[in-house]
C-alpha cells in the first residue's frame, strides 16, 4: 500500500467521477460549443455570484491570466513572498505581463491591510513602479493551508478601492477555507475583482482551474488565454469531472482536515520533531530537531512506503487528500508513532 502525501494533486479520479466523464457532451470549445464546460462556467460563475467564468488547463494559467488582465508592462504586484504566482510560476508574472513583485513579509503567506496601503507606490512619482494589483492567497500554499481572516480581506478591498488597485484570489485551495470556517464562495464574489480556483487539487480532478470575474475584466480573459496557448477543444470530458467534484468532493474535505489534525496530534509527540505548524487545512508542515537527518527521516519513511516533501529550510510538508484512505491513515498513524 503505497501512501502519497506529497501533494493533494496526487489524486486519481474515482470510477463515479470517470463515469461521468466518459458520458459526457462535448463539442469545440474554442468556438464555445462544448455544452459540458459551459455549464461548468456557468455553475462557477453562478457559485460566486460573478458574470462569467472560463475554464483554464492549469492554476498557473488562470492566475498568470490575472496579472495580465489587470496590469500593463512595468507595473508592480503586490502579493506575499510566500505567493505561488511570485515563487511556482516560473517568473510568469515578469515573462507574460512584464510586471515585478513588490513582496510583503508577511506571516504564513498572509498580510495585514495596513502593510498593503505601505506597499502601494505612490501614484504620481513615476520613478517607482505603478502598483495596479493586489494577489490573494486563500489558504496559503508555503504558509501551510493557513487560511485568512475575512475581516483582513474586506480592509484590503477598501484599499484596493480607494487607491484603484485590482484585487485577485488566486483561491487554488479557496473550497479548503471555505470548508474549514463555514464561509461562502458569494461572500469571497462580493469582494475580489477575479478569483482562481482549482479542480485538480483537494477535489480530485485530472486537470483544470477556472477563473471567475465580472465582464469588465473577464472580456479580456478568453483572448488572453488564447494568447498563452490555453484555447482548449473537447474538453467536457474534463469539465465535467469538474461539476462532478463541485457537487460532491467539497464537504469531504472536512475528512482531510480532520486526518490532517490527527497527524499532526501525533507527529508532536515524537522526539524526532521539533515543531509542527498550526494546522488549519489538509496541510501538515513540520520541522525536525537539528541533530536528525532530513534525508535519513525521508527515506525512512519511503522504505514503508509512505512519501512526503521536503520545503527546504528544514520544513517537511504532508498534504491528506481525496485518495489517502482510512486504512492508510491507520497504517501512517501506528508506523510513524513507532519512529
Ligand atoms: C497549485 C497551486 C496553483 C496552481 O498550480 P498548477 O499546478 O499550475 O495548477 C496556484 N496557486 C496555488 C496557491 C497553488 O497551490
Amino acid at each position: 500500500m503505497t501512501i502519497d502525501l506529497r501533494s493533494d494533486t496526487v489524486t486519481k479520479p474515482t470510477p463515479e467521477m470517470l463515469e461521468v466523464m466518459m458520458s459526457a457532451k462535448v463539442g469545440d470549445d474554442v468556438y464555445k460549443e462544448d455544452p459540458t464546460v459551459n455549464e461548468l462556467e456557468e455553475k462557477i460563475a453562478h457559485m460566486f455570484g460573478k458574470e462569467k467564468a472560463l475554464f483554464f488547463p492549469t492554476g498557473s494559467m488562470a492566475n498568470q491570466a490575472a496579472i495580465k488582465l489587470h496590469t500593463n508592462p512595468g507595473e508592480q504586484v503586490i502579493c506575499d513572498k510566500y505567493a505561488h504566482i511570485y515563487n511556482y510560476e516560473g517568473g510568469g508574472a515578469s515573462f507574460n505581463s512584464g510586471v515585478s513583485c513588490k513582496l510583503i513579509d508577511g506571516h504564513r503567506g498572509m498580510f495585514t491591510a495596513e502593510q498593503v496601503l505601505n506597499s502601494i507606490n505612490p501614484p504620481d512619482f513615476y520613478h517607482s513602479p505603478l502598483s495596479s494589483l493586489v494577489a490573494v492567497e486563500n489558504t496559503t500554499n508555503k504558509g501551510g493551508g493557513a487560511c485568512w481572516d475575512f475581516e483582513e480581506i474586506k480592509k484590503i478591498k477598501s484599499i484596493c478601492d480607494e487607491h484603484n488597485l485590482g484585487y485577485h484570489l488566486d483561491g487554488a485551495r479557496l473550497w479548503n477555507s471555505l470548508i474549514a470556517k463555514n464561509e461562502t464562495s458569494l461572500q469571497y464574489g462580493q469582494l475580489f475583482n477575479t478569483i482562481s480556483v482549482c479542480l485538480s487539487k483537494g477535489l480530485g480532478c485530472p486537470m483544470g482551474s477556472v477563473l471567475v470575474g465580472d465582464n469588465k475584466f473577464m472580456d479580456r480573459a478568453i483572448r488572453i488565454r488564447k494568447i498563452f496557448g490555453g484555447g482548449m477543444r473537447q474538453v467536457g470530458y474534463l469539465a465535467a469531472a469538474g461539476i462532478y467534484a463541485l457537487d460532491n468532493h467539497i464537504n469531504r474535505l472536512k475528512n482531510d482536515h480532520e486526518k490532517a489534525q490527527e497527524i499532526g496530534g501525533m507527529m508532536d509527540s515524537l522526539s524526532q520533531i521539533k515543531r509542527v505548524e498550526p494546522i488549519e487545512t489538509n496541510i501538515v508542515i513540520f520541522e525536525l530537531h537539528g541533530h536528525v537527518d532530513e534525508a535519513n527521516f525521508i527515506n525512512k519513511l519511503s522504505s514503508h512506503d509512505i512519501h512526503i516533501i521536503s520545503m527546504g529550510s528544514g520544513k517537511l510538508r504532508m498534504v491528506t487528500h481525496l485518495n489517502y484512505t482510512d486504512s492508510m491513515h491507520d497504517k501512517l498513524l501506528s508506523l510513524v508513532s513507532q519512529m
